[in-house]
């Protein structure tokens, strides 16, 4: 079934003040005002903010509304105390995808590109959100490129988190929805998702959701938001076809990535 109004899925990293100037990967930390102004923004023209446990009967079609959904990709404690009050001033729910090794630790997967390393949610912290009325997703075990593994290991980093988590959190329904790292997926990847019982899987393609035919819950796209995203610039990602023709752009040249893998 074909959408009403293609649904744009918000990818975020972190909320927090900025890390000085030329530190790597500066532009995925977003300021807490900033992610303020662009919840305002879409709360302005009407638009719900939701997790995707929440979002999913729109992505199925079972619902229609003006809605979009926020995620935030590996589990900052940041987003617990910067980007929980915003989301609760407007009445928000969002995803925060967890490496489920990693919690009360650091991304120290990120330590080789000189990404500075701070604070993970510990269990109590995310127990703190699921019970502020948001959701904890699953980001795997340990933050691996899932297509530099076999598939016996890709099924231990997807299933094993999601049991993992369950475990550190009681969350109603438990640990539903998934994320890839880097946003590397593959077959085997995508068939583990399904295998480890996940409802939707989100990527790093850029686009917004347009529903049936051709919607595979595992393969979702999502809208990039970084420290440099304005209000008009998100509003062009959620409500025009921006965000869908940069994905389309871009899908050429993973293309020729993938290829160059095999
Ligand atoms: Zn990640």
């Amino acid at each position: 079934m074909k959408l009403a109004a293609p649904i744009p899925i918000l990818m975020y990293h972190q909320v927090d003040a900025a890390p000085p100037r030329g530190t790597p990967m500066r532009g995925l930390v977003v300021s807490p005002a900033s992610f303020g102004r662009h919840m305002a923004t879409l709360w302005a023209m009407g638009l719900k903010g939701l997790s995707m446990r929440d979002l999913l009967p729109y992505l199925n079609g079972q619902k229609a509304g003006r809605v979009f959904g926020i995620t935030f990709d590996d589990g900052y404690e940041n987003n617990l105390r910067c980007a929980l009050p915003v989301l609760q001033r407007f009445g928000f729910s969002a995803t925060c995808y967890v490496v489920a090794g990693r919690v009360g630790q650091r991304n120290q997967w990120d330590l080789e590109r000189g990404v500075p390393q701070v604070p993970l949610m510990t269990a109590q912290q995310m127990q703190a959100w699921v019970d502020a009325g948001q959701e904890i997703g699953s980001h795997t075990l340990t933050h691996p490129d899932l297509c530099n593994l076999e598939l016996g290991e890709q099924r231990q980093e997807i299933a094993q988190a999601r049991l993992t988590l369950e475990a550190l959190v009681k969350q109603p329904g438990g640990i539903r929805n998934f994320c890839y790292p880097y946003g590397s997926f593959d077959q085997g990847a995508i068939r583990c998702a399904g295998e480890a019982g996940y409802d939707t899987a989100t990527t790093t393609v850029r686009g917004r959701v347009h529903g049936q035919p051709g919607l595979n819950p595992l393969t979702l796209p999502r809208v990039l938001v970084s420290r440099t995203t304005t209000c008009l610039h998100l509003l062009l990602k959620c409500l025009t076809g921006y965000e869908d023709r940069r994905g389309r752009q871009l899908a050429n040249t993973s293309l020729i990535q993938a290829q160059a893998r095999l």
